[in-house]
């Protein structure tokens, strides 16, 4: 049936590590593979109280369809939290959607023609990679270094490409970078937007797990001309199996996405944004939160005092400040997908930093997750890797 297939799909070829990373899931092997929060911090008692109140106080319209944008009070609660970045938001500046990759997928379908290119930091988010290049994008990587892109090359990048539509970025302890983008090049990312005027996808799953440092405002709270797409979701600061996520841009951008959302899914689950808008009603979500970045930031603390002591000198990392990602370089003979490869026979996995790069090359990095394992599996696992590390070197 292959001739059947479009272009698109043929294109989209199953990833290499997608096998390796399916062994993964054996209950034996320690995974720092995944980026999936830690699952004894979810609030079930609670949300048992919450799915009740929503069936007995409002079951017809929670089983019922509902709106596009969303349950109003929902979105009207998102926009006040947007605050929180910065971003003076109402409701109508919000449309739910079926968590972030939802939102990433809308921004393909509603800016790239075949054969435009994308701009997006190097190394970036697989899932936006791959949700991006099912619209036959390409992409053109833009250097970073630890306060974000660099603005020089990311301007002699634009100047020297046609059919740019824009600026992809994770400015908040990045997947997979752990890094943060400093407040100076905030400012000039949306300088550089207005500029060449392009558009700015802001992605921020990870901003409001911050451990330590001083938070940055939104590039969202510094767009002056209604250029910037700010992309949240609560899979990581709540629960990702609620698949609630939200895009907060201008009317004009804004409304293209309710277009594409109406033929992709109707809408975002109804009984899905009731039991959050319930929960956040009765329960308190920043405390919820800070629960979460304790049990975060001991585990990062464990994974990097661990790495310190046990992973050779060569080496090389940063300690995020917050999120969930730490990014390892290691010596340019070694392939991280061959290490993976050996470290899954030793029942640790993680995932080769290679997937993260659209153009390719930098098999020598690897990205480890802190949140999903136990601390006495962080330290074992650890060990593990450092052991196989210091074999290969
Ligand atoms: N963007 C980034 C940078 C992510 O890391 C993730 C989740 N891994 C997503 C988007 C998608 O998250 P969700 O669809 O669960 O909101």
């Amino acid at each position: 049936m292959e001739h059947l297939f479009s272009e698109r799909v043929k294109k989209a070829k199953a990833s290499e590590i997608r096998e390796i990373l399916k062994l993964t899931q054996q209950p034996e092997i320690i995974s720092f593979a995944g980026g999936l929060p830690a699952p004894e911090l979810f609030p079930i008692e609670e949300m048992k109280a919450v799915t009740l109140k929503v069936l007995e106080t409002m079951g017809k319209d929670a089983l019922q369809y509902s709106p596009t944008e969303g349950y109003d009070p929902l979105r009207e609660k998102i926009a006040m939290r947007m605050a929180k970045q910065g971003v003076h938001a109402q409701k109508e500046d919000i449309l739910i959607t079926s968590g972030s990759q939802q939102g990433l997928d809308f921004t393909g379908k509603v800016f790239i023609n075949p054969n435009d290119y994308v701009l997006c930091e190097s190394p970036s988010y697989l899932g936006a990679i791959n949700a991006f290049k099912a619209y036959e994008c390409q992409f053109k990587e833009i250097d970073t270094d630890s306060d974000g892109m660099i603005m020089s090359h990311l301007e002699s990048i634009i100047n020297q490409t046609e059919n740019v539509k824009y600026i992809y970025v994770i400015p908040d302890f990045q997947n997979p970078s752990g890094r943060t983008w400093s407040l100076e090049r905030r400012k000039a990312l949306v300088e550089i937007a207005n500029k060449y005027n392009l558009v700015i996808i802001e992605d921020n799953p990870y901003g409001e797990l911050r451990f330590e440092g001083e938070s940055q405002p939104a590039v969202k709270s510094l767009d002056t001309e209604g250029r910037v797409v700010y992309l949240g979701t609560f899979s990581k600061t709540f629960s990702p199996g609620l698949r609630i996520g939200w895009v907060c841009a201008s009317e004009t951008l804004l409304s293209k996405y309710i277009t594409v959302k109406q033929s992709a899914d109707l809408q975002s689950s109804s009984i899905s944004q009731r039991e959050l808008d319930v929960f956040l009603e009765d329960y308190d979500l920043d405390a919820h939160i800070e629960k979460i970045k304790k049990v975060y930031k001991h585990r990062r603390d464990l994974m990097i005092s661990t790495m310190a002591d046990h992973f050779p000198r060569q080496a090389h990392y940063e300690v995020p400040q917050g999120g969930l990602f730490a990014w390892i370089e290691l010596p340019e003979q070694i392939d991280a997908k061959v290490l993976m490869e050996k470290a899954v026979a030793r029942k640790v996995a993680f995932v080769p930093g290679g997937s993260f790069f659209p153009n390719g090359g930098h098999e020598n990095t690897m990205r480890v997750n802190y949140s999903n394992m136990p601390d006495d599996k962080i330290v074992e696992g650890i060990i593990r890797l450092g052991a196989l590390l210091k074999e290969e070197l």
